[in-house]
């Protein structure tokens, strides 16, 4: 019997695993990725500050410290299945089932999907795949794409790409499809771009962003947006075109691209041909939840957190005892703030389990300030709402637990 079994080795899975081997307590750590690290694996973008952040590195740091308290990390083992016991839960896996008295979720997010007519040829990928293939595999996903869907994910791994020598074209919308609101609507997609100008090399955009606060302005910068895009490192972003489709024999050849109004519609007469032989789309993330959802938590939806989250406390635990959630699981953030998550588990899961250390409580309460200081601080922020969501949560926390 284990006292923690942390399902997930990203950022938050193993800050926790290294938290609560401070306090000694007996942790497996399971992932089914053959490696830890999570999606901090691909990560690595520019600071406002001028620092990068190399996921890999960062991934190397949690492992030292893991490797120093000696945790047991055991990767290619997946979770699908977890039963309730009298004093605990047994997780059942593809390499056997292990019981715990605690049990850590840090499942992380899933990408959304974003129907595009040509979508299933082969060359067409999600934005995270490609993100995996040239930062994890090393393997070059073609000679020149085009990104579908413009947000906070899709730039950041667009850069990436860059960065490792891949072309691409541009990024523009989905055509308008029942499926494709949220992404194909200039004016929702120019609100989410102004949180990520100030990634932007350019001090012309890094300026407009914050005048772009005012919606009216937002509204004048969708309705007289550039032919040519806004270049952001070199590349066109297009917030008034939209990709109609994906076209290819046996695999991808090339995009039909048309001028879309500041509503979205396609302006007739504008189509055009653009020779690619690889596409990434990005419909955005979600929590990954479905492992809270068998052991029976109660789940509320949250737009501010990016989908349908496990009820959980400030503190990280849930409803059920001797549950608890951490990282993008509890709601879609950056890597720093699932870490800070991960740690204040970690803490929450010791001080549950050894109430004679009445200083692990400081450490507990030390943990929350800092989690709302790095979320204060991210300089990826993927939902415009998120501290409003957090408090909502800690309010549904509260009244499950009264009720
Ligand atoms: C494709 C993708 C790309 C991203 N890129 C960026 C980026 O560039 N910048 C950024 O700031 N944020 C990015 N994010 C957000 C990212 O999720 C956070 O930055 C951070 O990695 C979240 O940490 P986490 O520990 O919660 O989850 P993750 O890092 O996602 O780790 C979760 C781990 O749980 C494991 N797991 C899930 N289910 C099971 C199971 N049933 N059994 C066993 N193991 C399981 C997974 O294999 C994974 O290793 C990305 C997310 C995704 C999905």
């Amino acid at each position: 019997m284990y006292d923690v079994v942390i399902i997930g080795a990203g950022p938050a899975g193993l800050s926790a695993a290294i938290a609560c081997r401070e306090w000694d307590l007996h942790v497996l750590v399971l992932d089914e990725f053959p490696k830890p690290g999570g999606r901090l694996l691909g990560q690595l973008h520019q600071e406002p500050s001028g620092e990068w952040w190399n996921g890999i590195q960062e991934t190397n740091l949690l492992l030292e410290k893991a490797q120093k308290y000696d945790t047991d990390i055991r990767c290619g083992v997946s979770a699908y299945h977890i039963e309730k016991l009298e004093h605990g839960y047994a997780i059942h896996t593809n390499q056997g089932s292990f019981e715990t008295e605690n049990l850590l979720l840090a499942t992380g997010a899933a990408e959304s999907a974003v129907p595009v007519p040509g979508w299933t040829l082969p060359g067409v990928m999600s934005i995270g795949a490609a993100q995996v293939m040239t930062n994890v595999h090393r393997v070059k996903v073609g000679q020149k794409g085009i990104v579908v869907g413009v947000n906070v994910l899709s730039a950041a791994i667009a850069r990436e790409l860059q960065l490792a020598g891949v072309e691409l074209h541009s990024m523009a919308l989905p055509a308008s499809n029942p499926a494709t609101v949220q992404h194909s609507n200039p004016n929702t997609v120019m609100d989410g771009l102004v949180r990520i100008a100030h990634l932007a090399p350019s001090a012309f955009l890094r300026f407009g962003s914050k005048f772009a606060k005012a919606s009216w302005v937002r509204r004048l910068a969708v309705k007289f947006y550039p032919k040519g895009g806004v270049k952001m490192w070199g590349m066109p972003i297009h917030i008034r075109k939209a990709i109609l489709s994906i076209n290819g024999n046996d695999r991808v050849e090339s995009v039909t691209m048309c001028r879309i109004n500041a509503d979205g519609e396609q302006i007739p007469g504008t189509e055009e041909n653009i020779t690619v032989d690889f596409v990434c789309i990005a419909g955005g993330l979600y929590p990954l939840t479905e492992l809270a959802a068998v052991i029976g938590c109660p789940f509320r939806y949250m737009e501010e957190l990016g989908g349908h989250v496990p009820i959980h406390s400030e503190r990280m635990e849930t409803p059920l005892k001797g549950v608890y959630v951490a990282g993008n699981i509890t709601g879609i953030e950056s890597a720093k703030v699932a870490r800070a998550q991960g740690e204040l588990a970690g803490l929450s899961i010791a001080a549950d389990k050894l109430k004679a250390h009445a200083d692990l409580q400081q450490h507990v309460e030390d943990a929350v300030k800092l989690v709302a200081t790095t979320r204060a601080d991210a300089t990826i922020q993927f939902h415009p709402h998120i501290t409003d969501g957090r408090h909502k949560m800690e309010q549904a926390f509260q009244q499950t637990k009264s009720s």
